[in-house]
């Protein structure tokens, strides 16, 4: 993906070219291409021509430098981002139907327990056909315990099981697979409420985390999900899946540019092993390799 990015970028970049209107139209130009969101735009142009008259500069290598230091200052995921990877902790996961939720799921759980963490899932998206079976499935490939009930069951119910068990084994991760019906936005708050009321109620100690997933190919569609998601739950991070198709992964920079949620794992392919902790100076180096 960053390679599209850079080859437009780099371009721009070469000689001893003056930062004038006309190279910052371009520069615009590259990030919407790259899918950056016209919003998070603005908002980064406008920013670095301000540094760029600060430190009076007008090189287009000077920009460069100062667009570099803006990306990795908005873009660096705190350690502590991190903190429920070491305590026990509750995840929940939403995200609607085709961007990756189950695969991340999975993905996730293997992270985890390769870092020595006795992982339960939970499936409790009742409501999608085949959704508990797939989930099932990637416990199994895993080895983690899968806590389901038929397929209607309702997610709640399911919820409290999987606590029930998460006590019992002293596991240390419980990660709850939820519904995606975005276009039922009250009965997705309701469910939501329900899970999170639940957990209140049987396990208040442990991390709370609410990540959403996101698929990278999907550019502004993505951007609204997040967007809504962010209305009806306290979102704490975004998974960002398929950043090894066709991606051209301005998302990531939109969605802590203009939504303020920190990108805190991608997925970059379909195999067991392809999720890794988002790394913001790989990202920014490899848009300007
Ligand atoms: P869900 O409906 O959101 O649970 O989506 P799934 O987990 O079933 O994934 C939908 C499709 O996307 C499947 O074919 C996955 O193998 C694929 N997929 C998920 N994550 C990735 C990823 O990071 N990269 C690629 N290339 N494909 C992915």
């Amino acid at each position: 993906m960053a390679n599209f990015f850079s080859k437009i970028l780099n371009n721009l970049f070469q000689s001893d070219r003056v930062a004038d209107e006309e190279f910052y139209e371009e520069l615009e130009e590259a990030m919407i291409q790259s899918d950056v969101s016209y919003p998070s735009c603005m908002r980064i142009i406008d920013a670095v021509k301000r540094e760029a008259d600060r430190k009076g500069v007008n090189l287009t290598k000077d920009v460069q430098k100062i667009l570099k230091d803006y990306l990795l200052d908005t873009m660096s995921v705190d350690e502590d981002y991190y903190n429920f990877e070491k305590e026990k902790s509750i995840i929940s996961v939403i995200g609607v139907n085709g961007v990756g939720k189950t695969t991340s799921i999975g993905k996730l759980a293997y992270h985890l327990k390769k870092k020595g963490k006795k992982v339960i899932l939970a499936a409790a998206d009742t409501f999608r056909a085949g959704a508990i079976e797939q989930l099932v499935e990637w416990g199994n490939r895993v080895g983690v315990d899968c806590i389901h009930q038929k397929e209607g069951s309702d997610p709640a119910a399911v919820v409290f099981d999987a606590l029930q068990s998460f006590k019992a084994k002293n596991a240390d991760v419980l990660i709850i697979d939820t519904a995606g019906r975005l276009h039922n936005k009250k009965n997705l708050m309701e469910e939501l409420g329900k899970i999170n009321r639940i957990i209140d109620r049987e396990f208040a100690e442990g991390y709370r985390e609410t990540l959403v997933v996101l698929d990278a190919t999907t550019g502004q569609n993505a951007m609204s999900q997040a967007k809504m998601f962010k209305e009806c739950s306290q979102v704490t991070g975004v998974v960002l899946s398929k950043m090894d198709s066709t991606a051209k992964g301005g998302m990531a920079i939109s969605i802590q540019a203009e939504l303020g949620l920190p990108v805190k794992y991608v997925g970059e392919g379909e195999k067991i092993e392809d999720l890794k902790r988002f790394d913001a100076k790989k990202y920014v180096e490899d848009i300007f390799a």
